[in-house]
């Protein structure tokens, strides 16, 4: 085993976006288990925008950050935590972790599902697509949904999902002509549209010329008041996230037709993953017995070495990723 652990930390606070002199690598004896308590050598790290967002303040200045992780643990205080035991904690941002098991969660072993599956489609990314569309939208077999930040962790795992729970046509916005033409080819999405090609209310109509039913909101902005335009009556709008403002200081305000949302009878509604962990098991349910069948394929893009990890997060906010983004410690 290495005898040096790494851990990132954040050095200040960024106006609009972040760089690598945001950030820095710190050098530390691995750290030992206390009792309670086990050593974990990390394998993968999620790397997410809401990073971004605590960047801003939640995330302490010079001081290890946190993020979700999967590792092994190497060496146990703790009858509760076995060593060889994979296991997924928040300890993350650094190659080694020690966790009690209160704050991990043992990883069930699905055969012929791979491990970094854990944060993409079965992981947090997949959970928040399936209570998207099962517990906000309440999807209908049939329904049309245009999906925002289509190309992305959740944007690919609601687009597969929506496809396997029987929606109807799927149209999505990313931020490249080749990701559009990849979500057609490869994840299932009947039309696409790079949003930077026009003005996305124009490019939505044309996706969709009969509208859509519903909304999963990835990004805000010019693309909410778009797809309020475009609801059909009773429409829903599934607002996941606004990442199209999380490197705005002073976002701008959304226009869209107030009256709509009375006169189609629209629903608009946010959530939190983490207030709906419950479903986690209906989750593996629904999604494995796919993955084993080949019905359904985590979309990632995995990114090797620990010490590129900083790059990764920073590619990931301009979109450098299809899927998941994933960093692999190196073999
Ligand atoms: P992701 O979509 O895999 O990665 C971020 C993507 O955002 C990039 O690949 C980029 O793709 C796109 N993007 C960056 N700047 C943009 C802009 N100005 N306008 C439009 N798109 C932009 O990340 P994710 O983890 O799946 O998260 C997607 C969204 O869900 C985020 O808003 C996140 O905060 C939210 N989220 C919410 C919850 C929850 O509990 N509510 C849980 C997880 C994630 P392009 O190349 O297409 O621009």
């Amino acid at each position: 085993m290495n005898d040096i652990a790494l851990t990132v930390q954040q050095t200040a606070r960024p106006t609009g976006f972040p760089t690598p002199e945001h950030f820095r690598f710190a050098e530390s004896p691995v750290p030992e288990p206390t009792p309670g308590t086990a050593l974990v050598e990390n394998l993968y790290w999620s790397v997410d925008p809401y990073h971004r967002e605590m960047m801003d303040g939640d995330f302490e200045l010079d001081s290890p950050l946190e993020g979700r992780t999967l590792g092994r643990v190497i060496d146990s205080r703790d009858p509760a935590l076995p060593e060889g035991e994979i296991v997924f904690h928040r300890r993350g941002w650094r190659t080694h972790s020690v966790v009690g098991p209160e704050e991990t969660r043992r990883l069930p072993h699905f055969d012929g599902v791979p491990l970094s599956a854990h944060l993409s489609v079965l992981g947090g990314t997949g959970l928040t697509a399936y209570v998207g569309l099962t517990r906000i939208a309440r999807l209908r077999e049939g329904d049309d949904l245009f999906v925002s930040g289509a190309a992305g962790g959740v944007g690919t795992a609601t687009a597969r999902f929506a496809r396997l729970l029987g929606a109807g046509r799927l149209v999505g916005s990313a931020g490249t002509a080749a990701k559009a033409a990849y979500l057609k080819e490869h994840v299932g999405y009947d039309e696409t549209f790079d949003y930077h090609s026009g003005p996305v209310a124009d490019l939505l109509t044309k996706a969709a010329p009969d509208g859509i039913d519903v909304f999963v909101d990835n990004v805000g902005g010019d693309h909410l008041g778009a797809a309020i335009g475009a609801l059909r009556e009773r429409g829903r709008v599934v607002r996941v996230g606004t990442i199209s403002q999380y490197n705005t200081p002073v976002a701008p305000p959304v226009p869209f037709n107030h009256a709509d949302v009375v006169e189609k009878s629209l629903r608009i509604e946010g959530f939190l993953v983490r207030d709906y962990t419950d479903v986690q098991e209906e989750l593996y349910e629904f999604a494995v017995p796919q993955l084993r069948s080949g019905r359904l394929t985590p979309d990632e893009t995995v990114v090797d070495g620990f010490e590129r990890i900083v790059d990764a997060f920073l590619s990931m906010l301009r979109g450098g990723n299809t899927g998941k983004m994933i960093v692999r410690a190196a073999a």
